[in-house]
C-alpha cells in the first residue's frame, strides 16, 4: 500500500484514476481547487477510509507526506483554460514548481500529466516523443500548450538539479464518463448536443483530425509509467493512434444515439490544430501498452453515461 496524491484529482482522468488506485490497495490523496472538477465525480469514494479530499490551490505551496505524486492539476479543455489564461499559466508553472518541491522534500516519485498540444500544430505526422514540435508562444493557446512545455522543462530541471525521479506522460485527446456536461472539449459537445437534439458544433469545415483515447486505456498507460524504473523519465505518448476527422466523430455521434440533429458548421478557433495522432511505439516497447477500446465501443459507453446524466437533469 502506497500513499498517493493526485493533483486535480476531482476532475475528468483524476476521478478514474483515484479509484483505481484505491482498488489497488493505495491510500489516495485526492487535492482539487474545484475549478473544473467537481465533488461528484468523487462523491462515491468520501466513505472510503483509503481516500481523503484536500480543497487546494496548487499555485499554493503545500506540505504532505506521500510516495508518489500524479500531478494533473489544470484545466484541460480550451473553453476552460482560456477562460483565465494568467491563472492556467500560474498553474502549469507555479503549480508545477509546488509539486516538484513536495516530490523533492519527501522524495516522491512525480508523474506530469503532460499532453500532445506540446506538439503545437504539428507539421511532422504522426508525433513522436523526439519532435519538438510547432508551438505559437504567443498565441491564446499559449497559456496552455507552452504552459506544458514549461512544466516538462522544469520536471527534467528537477530531475537534473535534484535527482528527482520524474515521468512525463503526453496524453493525447482522450474521453469517457464523467467528462463534465459543459465541458467545451468535442466529444462531449458532440454527444451531449446529439442527444439534446441541438445543432451539432462543427469548427471550421470538420477535416482537422484528432485521435481519441478511452479513458480506461488512458490511466492503464499513466500507472504503467509510473511503475518504470528511474532511468526512463519519458516523455512517453499515450493514446489511441486511430485518426478521424472531426467530422466523421459528428457523424458517428449522430448515428450512434439515433439523433435527429443536423451539423453546423461554425467558425474555427484560432491555433486550432490541422493533424493530431500518436506514435505510441516508445509506449509499446517501453511499457508493453497499447489502447485496448475502439472509438465505437468507447462511444457507445460515453453515449449511455451522458444518457443518464441529461435524463436525471431534465
Ligand atoms: P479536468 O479539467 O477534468 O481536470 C483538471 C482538474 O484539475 C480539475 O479537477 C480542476 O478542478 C483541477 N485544477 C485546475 N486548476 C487547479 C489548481 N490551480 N489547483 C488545484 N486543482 C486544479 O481535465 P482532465 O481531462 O481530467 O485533465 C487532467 C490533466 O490531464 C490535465 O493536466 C490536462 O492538461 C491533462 N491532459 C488531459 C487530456 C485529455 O484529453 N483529457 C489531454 C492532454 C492532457
Ligand atoms: N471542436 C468542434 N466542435 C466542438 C468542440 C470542438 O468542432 O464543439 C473541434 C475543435 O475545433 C478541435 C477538435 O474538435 O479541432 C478537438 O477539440 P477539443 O476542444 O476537444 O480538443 P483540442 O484537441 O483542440 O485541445
Amino acid at each position: 500500500m502506497k500513499q498517493i496524491l493526485i493533483t486535480g484529482g476531482a476532475g475528468f482522468l483524476g476521478s478514474h484514476l483515484c479509484e483505481r488506485l484505491i482498488e489497488q490497495g493505495n491510500e489516495v490523496l485526492c487535492l482539487d481547487n474545484f475549478f473544473t472538477g467537481s465533488k461528484n465525480n468523487i462523491i462515491h469514494l468520501l466513505q472510503n477510509p483509503h481516500f481523503e479530499m484536500i480543497r487546494h490551490d496548487i499555485i499554493n505551496p503545500i506540505y504532505l507526506e506521500v510516495e508518489q505524486i500524479y500531478h494533473l492539476a489544470c484545466p484541460a479543455s480550451p473553453v476552460y483554460y482560456q477562460y483565465n489564461p494568467i491563472k492556467t499559466i500560474k498553474t502549469n508553472v507555479m503549480g508545477t514548481i509546488n509539486t516538484l518541491g513536495l516530490a523533492k522534500r519527501v522524495k516522491a516519485k512525480i508523474l506530469l500529466a503532460s499532453t500532445s498540444e506540446v506538439y503545437g500544430d504539428p507539421d511532422i505526422h504522426p508525433q513522436r516523443e523526439d519532435y519538438w514540435g510547432r508551438v505559437n508562444p504567443i498565441g491564446i493557446r499559449s497559456c496552455y500548450d507552452e504552459g506544458k512545455r514549461t512544466a516538462e522543462c522544469l520536471m527534467m530541471d528537477y530531475r537534473r538539479q535534484n535527482g528527482v525521479n520524474v515521468k512525463i506522460v503526453r496524453i493525447f485527446n482522450t474521453y469517457g464518463p464523467r467528462m463534465a456536461v459543459n465541458d467545451g472539449r468535442v466529444v462531449s459537445n458532440f454527444i451531449v448536443q446529439a442527444l439534446k437534439g441541438e445543432e451539432i458544433t462543427v469548427y471550421g469545415d470538420g477535416s482537422q483530425t484528432r485521435s481519441f483515447c478511452y479513458i480506461t486505456d488512458l490511466i492503464e498507460g499513466l500507472i504503467r509509467m509510473m511503475d518504470m524504473p528511474d532511468n526512463f523519465p519519458g516523455p512517453v505518448n499515450i493514446g489511441n493512434p486511430a485518426e478521424f476527422t472531426i467530422r466523421e466523430l459528428a457523424e458517428m455521434v449522430i448515428r450512434m444515439t439515433g439523433s435527429r440533429s443536423m451539423i453546423a458548421f461554425k467558425a474555427l478557433p484560432e491555433g486550432d490544430p490541422r493533424q493530431r495522432k500518436p506514435d505510441i511505439s516508445l509506449a509499446m516497447d517501453m511499457l508493453g501498452w497499447q489502447p485496448r477500446v475502439e472509438l465505437n465501443e468507447g462511444l457507445e459507453k460515453t453515449i449511455a453515461y451522458f444518457r443518464n446524466i441529461i435524463k436525471h437533469k431534465s
